[in-house]
């Protein structure tokens, strides 16, 4: 029943991370509880590079995604849109009730800096959402431009969504002026969904404490609150953060630099698989995201066929594309614990049921 996933998410989780959630729980005002959220906290810091507090959520990332809007738009919320996630953060929006402005980029292009800067001169907007690493098209955005033009407009609270890009490659949050942070567990971080976490500057900790209707589960200033004590507001899934607490072990004992240098090279192999096949991805390669491939399936495979094959005889399976992009394209993940050895044999598979599933 059981195979590997090289889907962008869930991705595979690994024996050593399942082994620490069996940790028996502890009661969630205990010192016990302090001990291991405190402890945590300097390597979460350093991950997300910053001096702010790394709040944990207990939700997936949509949790967190939706509370940063409801904390920190009272005017008007830009979203800046360019595929299944990112589309959906201004529905979310203006189910909030905000008033909402939809900036909406053709699925794997990158947002363009200039048009942003063009809809936030307007002065009508005091937030804005980005996802940095658009999963559904494989698609990364340029972050350090567009944060350098954000930051241009100082009533403007950003926030960026790097669920899948979290850890995978560098996001130092103070150093691009970032307000939030968030990532999810599933994805890039390679554990179970349930988890989410943020990181919130002080300034916009101060706008959320302005704002009416936050509500209370994903209230900033409750986080806040919480978190100078140690805790966090209600019950979290403690045995997600044994997780966590195992995973980042995993990330510093492997080195950061060393885990960016080998999802570099694992997405290079999945990109030269991509072109020896005559496929091509759909971003602009420079925009491409190092922790997926998104491929234009302009050869008409059999992407159901191939995937069912895949499973049955290697015992794995990719992704046939997100949403509306099901079919025309699919996606190979390299993000969370990939090796060169899992990855070469993924792709060798592929290469090896491919001629089968092309048509005739
Ligand atoms: C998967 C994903 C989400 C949503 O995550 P959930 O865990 O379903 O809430 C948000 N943003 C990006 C970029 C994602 O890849």
């Amino acid at each position: 029943m059981s195979y590997k996933l090289f889907i962008p998410g869930p991705v595979e989780v690994s024996d050593k991370t399942y082994r620490a959630m069996t940790t028996p729980v502890v009661g969630h005002r205990s010192k016990d509880f302090v001990a291991l959220f405190q402890g945590i906290q300097p390597d979460l810091q350093k991950l997300v590079g910053t001096k702010d507090p790394v709040y944990i959520s207990t939700s997936s990332a949509w949790g967190v995604m939706e509370g940063s809007v409801r904390n920190l738009c009272a005017k008007k919320v830009l979203n800046v849109m360019s595929g299944a996630f990112s589309d959906k953060w201004n529905d979310v929006s203006l189910r909030c009730g905000k008033a909402a402005g939809a900036l909406q980029f053709e699925w794997g292009e990158p947002a363009d800096p200039e048009a942003i800067r063009k809809e936030l001169a307007t002065g009508e907007y005091d937030c804005i959402t980005l996802i940095h690493n658009e999963t559904s098209t494989g698609t990364m955005n340029p972050l350090k431009e567009i944060m350098a033009v954000i930051n241009e407009f100082p009533e403007v609270m950003s926030v960026v969504d790097t669920v899948s890009s979290f850890s995978a490659v560098p996001v130092p949050k103070d150093e691009l002026g970032i307000d939030v942070l968030l990532s999810g567990s599933q994805k890039a971080l390679a554990l179970p969904p349930g988890l989410a976490i943020l990181s919130v500057s002080e300034r916009a900790l101060e706008r959320a404490e302005s704002l009416p209707d936050r509500g209370y589960y994903f209230d900033f200033i409750e986080f806040q609150k919480n978190y100078e004590k140690g805790m966090t507001p209600s019950t979290p899934v403690i045995p997600l953060i044994y997780a966590l607490r195992s995973k980042l072990e995993d990330i510093f004992t492997e080195g950061l630099e060393a885990r960016y240098a080998r999802h570099e090279r694992l997405n290079n192999l999945t990109r030269a698989w991509v072109e020896k096949n005559g496929l091509e991805l759909l971003p602009p390669p420079e925009f491409g995201s190092k922790t997926l491939c998104c491929v234009k399936n302009t050869r008409d495979i059999d992407i159901a066929g191939l995937n069912a094959a895949l499973k049955e005889k290697h015992n794995c399976v990719i992704d046939g594309g997100y949403g509306k992009l099901k079919g025309k394209t699919f996606r190979i993940s390299n993000m969370g614990d990939e090796t060169d050895e899992t990855m070469t044999g993924l792709l060798a598979a592929l290469d090896e049921l491919l001629p089968e599933f092309l048509p005739a």
